[in-house]
Order: structure tokens, then sequence, then C-alpha cells
């Protein structure tokens, strides 16, 4: 039987379906990615419903069928790490507006590898010399406002940079010398920084100092995926493992050629900073595919999907005497709907975290956030179909229990 056959019968059998007997295993001890064998039983692990989003401690997404296919069939062949880059790289360049791109171990190692790039462009010794910069004529300093400080910049200075805070154009203005390497703009603080993107972009242009963008967790909506490339940051990052639910341990630079080039030169095989960052090619595929899907995916329908879901999970609490709900979308980063759900606490009298140990010890296992008002906070958009109806019935015996 050939490989595709198998891989198509493997997704339609049920889980609890043995492979044996249907049929041969593929390359002598090599069977299709169906086993019975339960790990997470097998290890007392405990699995749950995820009402909380996307969250890297919460594993953050689960991968699609077609990437886990991407994944099993990529693993099937040896390739050159360097080529599964460069074809990748391009296909999803292509298809973000970007000059070029290539594959990270997560968003984090992207700002690594970024940072590193605009610091050695194509120069080997200067690789190597990373992350020392005293007594080389590397630049030394990146520029962000403070808004813009919450933590994921951070990883830049693996790079071996100092942060320089600013709060206004006029800071901007001043802090800018021949140290300056990098102006970084973090698109999920953008309502808050005095200054925009076109303004951070042209005051970086002026003085001819590269600009990278972090867009993590910034789609939906899709058209982020090229909207910054068009804008003109020379660098863009994001999470793979995301609301794209690529592997979890991906993530994409793409931007302007020769940085994204220069990048690579501290990334795997090679031995740079980010020797320690390698993403295996059947991540790389998989990642590839799982942008592939994204884009091509019904977003108004999944939308939708997603409304249908929160209303199933509102009716069902919100006529408990004293319940409040409400349904907000947050403007960037996890852009999609989430449900407030907050009380009385003279009619129900347990707090949001209360209420969280319950779902999170009930059967079956429910993880949601502590919301405002010391309610609780969920989003719908990494439940799987109808688990959105056992949310809504532990939600409600759960408030129902405390009032
Ligand atoms: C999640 C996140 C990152 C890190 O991304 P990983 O893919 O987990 O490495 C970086 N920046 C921001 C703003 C994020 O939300």
């Amino acid at each position: 039987m050939k490989r595709r056959e198998i891989l198509k019968i493997a997704t339609v059998l049920p889980l609890a379906g043995s492979m044996k007997g249907l049929t041969a295993p593929v390359q002598g001890d090599r069977e299709p990615p169906i086993s019975k064998r339960n790990l997470f039983k097998e290890l007392e692990l405990r699995t749950f419903i995820n009402a909380a989003g996307v969250y890297t401690s919460m594993t953050a997404s689960l991968m699609p069928k077609e990437v886990l296919e991407a994944i099993w069939s990529g693993a099937d062949e040896f390739v050159m790490l360097d080529e599964v880059q460069d074809k990748v790289g391009e296909k999803i360049a292509a298809l973000c507006h970007a000059e070029a791109a290539t594959v990270t171990a997560g968003c984090w190692s992207a700002l690594v590898l970024g940072m590193a790039g605009v610091l050695t462009g194509m120069d080997k010794q200067k690789v190597s010399q990373l992350p020392f910069l005293q007594g080389t004529d590397m630049k030394s300093e990146v520029i962000l406002q403070k808004s813009h400080a919450n933590g994921y910049h951070r990883a830049l200075t693996n790079a071996g940079v100092s942060i320089i805070l600013v709060e206004t154009r006029e800071e901007v203005e001043k802090m800018i010398s021949e140290k300056t390497a990098l102006m970084w703009f973090l698109n999920r603080e953008a309502p808050v920084g005095k200054i925009k993107h076109e303004e951070w972009l042209e005051i970086a242009q002026k003085h001819r100092i590269p600009t990278m963008i972090d867009i993590a967790a910034d789609v939906p909506p899709v058209e982020n995926l090229w909207k910054f490339n068009d804008m003109g940051f020379d660098l863009v990052v994001i999470s793979g493992g995301k609301a794209m639910r690529g592997p979890q341990s991906t993530g994409i630079l793409m931007g302007r050629k020769e940085l994204v080039a220069a990048a690579r030169l501290s990334a795997p095989p090679r031995s740079g900073i980010g020797r320690g960052q390698k993403v295996n090619k059947e991540e790389i595929l998989g990642m590839y595919v799982a942008l592939e899907k994204y884009i091509h995916t019904d977003h108004e329908q999944e939308w939708r999907v997603w409304e249908e879901r929160i209303a199933v999970i509102e009716n069902a609490v919100k006529n408990i005497d004293g319940v409040f709900t409400e349904v907000v979308v947050p403007p960037i980063a996890n852009h999609t709907p989430t449900l407030n759900i907050s009380w009385e606490k003279g009619k129900i009298r347990g707090a949001g975290k209360d209420l969280l140990m319950k779902l999170r010890n009930g059967n079956p296992s429910i993880e949601m956030r502590s919301g405002k008002d010391d309610g609780l906070e969920l989003t719908v958009f990494m439940l799987k179909p109808g688990q959105e109806k056992i949310v809504a019935r532990r939600l409600r015996e759960e408030l129902t229990a405390f009032s």
C-alpha cells in the first residue's frame, strides 16, 4: 500500500481502532501515527478542556490533522536542513509578502536570531563574537517605547544589546546614535505607545536604522501576516504555535532578504548563539502547512463558530441570579470572542479562583482564567467541537453550587 493511502486510512480510523492487520508497517520499524498506547494515561498526566486560550504553560494549541500529517510524512526521508529552510522560507515569504523567511524555535528565537542578524550582517567573525559586543565594531543598542517593554524584549538582550527606553519622538531622536542597532516595536502595545507604527518607521527610515516588529500572538486577523511587511518593517516575528496552530515550538522570522540570511548564520546547523534553538525538519514542514492552512481558512465562518460557542456558554449561565456576562474581543493579540463572567458576591459566595479550582479538579478537567471583578474569563478558540456544551454545563453546575 502506498504511504498516501496509509495516511488516508490513518486519518479516518477512530483512535481506538488498531492498524494491525490493516496495513503493513511503512518501512520495517515505522508504523503510521496511530497508537493504542495512551501516554497521557500511562504517565498519569492530567489532560483538560482548554477554555483559557493560547498559553505556553498549557501547551498552547492543538495541531490540525494536516500539520500532523506533514510532520509524519516529513519524518520519512533525510534532507539537508539548509535546503528545507530555503524552500519553506521561500514559500512562507511569498505567502506573507516578505522578501525572505525562516522557521525559528518559537517567536522568542525569531527575536534572538533577527537581532543577531541585524548586528552581524554576513560577517562570520562577528557571528562568532556574539553576544560579546564590547571591543567589536558592532552596534549595541536597541530603542523601544517604555510601554512596549513587557518582557519579550529581553529576548533581544540574548544577542548582547542594551535596551534604551523612550516615550516621545523627541526622546527617540535624542537617543539615536552610532550605537543604535535596531528600533523595535511590540504590536500588542501599539495602542498605548505614544508613537504609532508609521511614525516609528518614519523616524527609523530617516536615520537609516533597521526596524523589527513582534506580532507573536496577533493573528487573527489573518491580514496581520503581511500587513507589517507591506508597511515597511525590516523584520517581522510571529509565533507558529498560537492561533495558527503550527508546532508549538515554531515561529517565523521574515523580512528583508539580507537580514534573514544574516540571522541564519547564528542558527543551526551553524554554531552561533542560536545553535540551541534547533527546529527539526518535520516541524519546519509542519509550520509551513499550518501557515498555508491558516491563510486558506474561512475566517468569517470560523468567527461565527466561535460566536456560537460563546453563546452556548453565555446562555447557560447568564440567567443564574446575580451573574453578569459580557462578550469582548481584545483589539490586538488573542483577537477572539472572550466571555467575561462576574457575579454579585452576596448571591454567589465564591471568588473566581475558587471556581477555577473546582473546574480544574472536576471531570473532565477544564481550564479558564481569572477575570475582572474576581470573576472568570474564557475563550473558545482552543475548544474541540462540542466541548462548549461541557464547559457550559460545568460552569452552570459550579455557579449554582456556590449560590
Ligand atoms: C508568545 C509571545 C512571544 C514568544 O513566542 P513563542 O512562540 O512562545 O516563542 C513573543 N512575543 C510576544 C508578544 C508573545 O505574545
